[in-house]
């Protein structure tokens, strides 16, 4: 085990923020594991887990053991004549693995194709994109508590799946280190074009999953800031979920707000639309600023600073209460 001391986590993160790890480690074996959690208790230091660092807002110093993961590899466990049940280490690149897969003639996962991190972090906050959330495909999820020193392996339901939620995120699992997710995929592909932008691409057209990842890929291109040019951390905020009433009583002001009906009667509301409304698509505040292209996109305009991010969410946060009446909760982890 390779331990660094004072460790900048700057070329970890996404959002690209000068970070100070007090120790930093590379995990490349489950062997490592207990070690570890030696080395934890003997510094009196928590553990934290870094995937990719694409949903993360750091702080200058970190007072922990920041475990950078880079578990690797995927097996067939099981097949059917319709299904493949295949595992995959957490450490591996989600959009490769999503691509490893279309490519091994096993689909399901092509609307999710291009979401930075790793398949760790996946399950985290339940990712989701054009349609599908990735909890459709996964069975089982398999993980090492640092704090007992035990392994332990929770399906699907126990892991509590919701819109950008999961067990996960819960106090209970913060010692919890993800190392496999078990995903079973589909041998004959069943192409989800519900979402606008693919519905239109596919209409009157066969969509295959190969096209409909490369159509994914394109339209993320096109609407998303690139993280190796302009550092963000994709949406900032949570789609609000509201009653039905409160989108009655907001369609009186503004005629076109965008609803989407969900299974429970509520509905989820656009948070960039009503951010962009608000007036502060392309707004600059300190170090950082809105997306002049996507108001939901918050990004460092260059040295940024975490309380320059937590400055303008509050802005964000209470312009939206007062005008809407809808709270707005941020999508990305502030460690
Ligand atoms: C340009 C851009 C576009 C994005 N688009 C989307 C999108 O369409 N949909 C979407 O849902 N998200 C999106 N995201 C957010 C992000 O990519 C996902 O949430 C991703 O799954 C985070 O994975 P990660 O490995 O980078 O996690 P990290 O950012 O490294 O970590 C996030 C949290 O998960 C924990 N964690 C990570 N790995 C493990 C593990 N193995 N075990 C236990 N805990 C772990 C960390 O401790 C941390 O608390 C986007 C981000 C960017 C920058």
């Amino acid at each position: 085990m390779n331990v660094q001391v004072d460790f900048n986590l700057l070329p970890f993160n996404t959002f690209k923020l000068n970070s100070v790890a007090r120790y930093f480690v590379e995990l490349t074996s489950k062997a490592e594991l207990a070690e570890l959690t030696k080395f934890s208790k003997d510094k009196k230091l928590p553990i934290r887990i870094l995937g990719g660092g694409s949903n993360l807002i750091l702080p200058e110093k970190i007072e922990a053991i920041v475990v950078k993961n880079v578990l690797m590899g995927t097996r067939v466990l099981m097949e059917t004549s319709d299904t493949v049940l295949i595992s995959c280490a957490s450490g591996m690149n989600w959009h490769q693995f999503v691509m490893s897969t279309i490519a091994n003639g096993h689909f399901g996962l092509e609307n999710l194709a291009l979401i930075p991190g790793t398949v760790g972090g996946a399950p985290i906050q339940n990712i989701g994109a054009y349609g599908i959330e990735v909890n459709r495909f996964i069975t089982q999820v398999h993980g090492y508590d640092f704090e007992t020193g035990s392994t332990k392996t929770l399906t699907t339901n126990e892991c509590q799946f919701d819109y950008r939620h999961s067990i996960f995120k819960t106090p209970a699992y913060k010692n919890f280190f993800i190392t496999s997710v078990d995903f079973q995929l589909l041998k004959k592909a069943n192409p989800v074009v519900t979402y606008a932008e693919l519905a239109h691409a596919f209409s009157g057209k066969t969509a295959t999953a190969g096209l409909v990842a490369e159509k994914v890929i394109e339209v993320r291109q096109k609407k998303l800031p690139d993280v190796a040019v302009i550092p963000n951390v994709g949406s900032f905020f949570k789609n609000p979920l509201v009653t039905a009433q409160q989108v009655d009583q907001l369609k009186k002001s503004t005629p076109d707000l965008v609803s989407y009906p969900q299974p429970d009667g509520r509905f989820k509301l656009a948070a960039g639309q009503l951010i962009d409304k608000l007036g502060f698509k392309g707004h600059k505040q300190g170090s950082v600023g809105m997306y002049e292209k996507q108001a939901l996109v918050m990004v460092n305009l260059g040295n940024g600073r975490r309380e320059d991010v937590v400055a303008l969410v509050e802005r964000v946060q209470q312009a939206c209460l007062s005008v809407y009446g809808v709270s707005l909760e941020v999508e990305p982890i502030f460690w």
